[in-house]
């Protein structure tokens, strides 16, 4: 998958994106991330991206004609021939990471995953982007990571990222299995039933005798009753 990021800071994607499993994807060609400063979008010789809302107020927004310049100059990727997306016939899917967004579960990660091969993540920053920008369908769809308010939109994209890597074929390894984990449809979209793992006994804490038994059956029927709801 491709994914191209547009932000005001690209630095803050280190360590997320450069460790552990996304690393690994990385390196092997699973991911392929493009980080786009907007500030080289910037207009006059300040580079200006942003600006004071009209109706007055505190914050910044992030202008329009900045924005698509930048959706525009990584869309024209694919018109030069860097097809890549199934889902949506050459262009990347364009998501912009926003607390007015619809919430992002594991149906829509899986949705993501399986359906689209390139996307654009647009990270907002103060205040948040010119309306426009969305009303004149520069993007696909608004993603929120939860009722709460973030500084910008790096720490969401980069949990949309690692969410949905981890349903790309070949990203995790045989031991981390996306199959059978909360959420899952295999677990009817509940929680996963919990986990221990040796010593046996600890400060008088015990292992349910049934996952020492070795009787797969009964295993199976005690983390089915133990799935959370
Ligand atoms: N004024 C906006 C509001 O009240 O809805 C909040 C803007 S927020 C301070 C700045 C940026 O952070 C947003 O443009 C968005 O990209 C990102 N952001 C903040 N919270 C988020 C969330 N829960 N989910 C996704 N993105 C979020």
């Amino acid at each position: 998958m491709r994914i191209d990021i547009l932000t005001l800071f690209p630095g803050m994607f280190q360590g997320p994106l450069t460790e552990s499993i996304i690393e690994r994807a990385r390196s092997k060609g699973l991911l392929d991330i493009h980080f786009h400063d907007l500030r080289t979008f910037g207009l006059n010789r300040y580079r200006q991206v942003d600006d004071t809302p009209y109706g007055g107020g505190a914050g910044m927004v992030l202008k329009v004609d900045v924005a698509v310049k930048a959706i525009e100059a990584v869309m024209d990727e694919g018109e030069k021939g860097n097809k890549r997306s199934k889902g949506n016939k050459g262009k990347p899917w364009r998501i912009y990471l926003s607390p007015r967004g619809k919430r992002l579960t594991q149906t829509k990660v899986e949705r993501i995953a399986h359906k689209e091969d390139w996307l654009l993540l647009l990270c907002g920053h103060y205040e948040g982007i010119d309306q426009r920008i969305i009303d004149g369908g520069w993007i696909d769809e608004e993603i929120s990571i939860g009722d709460y308010v973030l500084t910008g939109g790096e720490l969401p994209a980069m949990v949309l990222i690692d969410a949905v890597a981890r349903h790309i074929p070949g990203v995790l390894g045989k031991d981390e299995s996306a199959a059978e984990e909360s959420f899952s449809a295999s677990l009817g979209r509940k929680k996963e039933y919990p986990h221990y793992t040796r010593p046996e006994e600890f400060h008088g804490l015990k292992v349910p005798d049934v996952l020492l038994s070795g009787n797969h059956k009964e295993i199976e029927k005690w983390r089915k009753t133990n799935l959370g709801a």
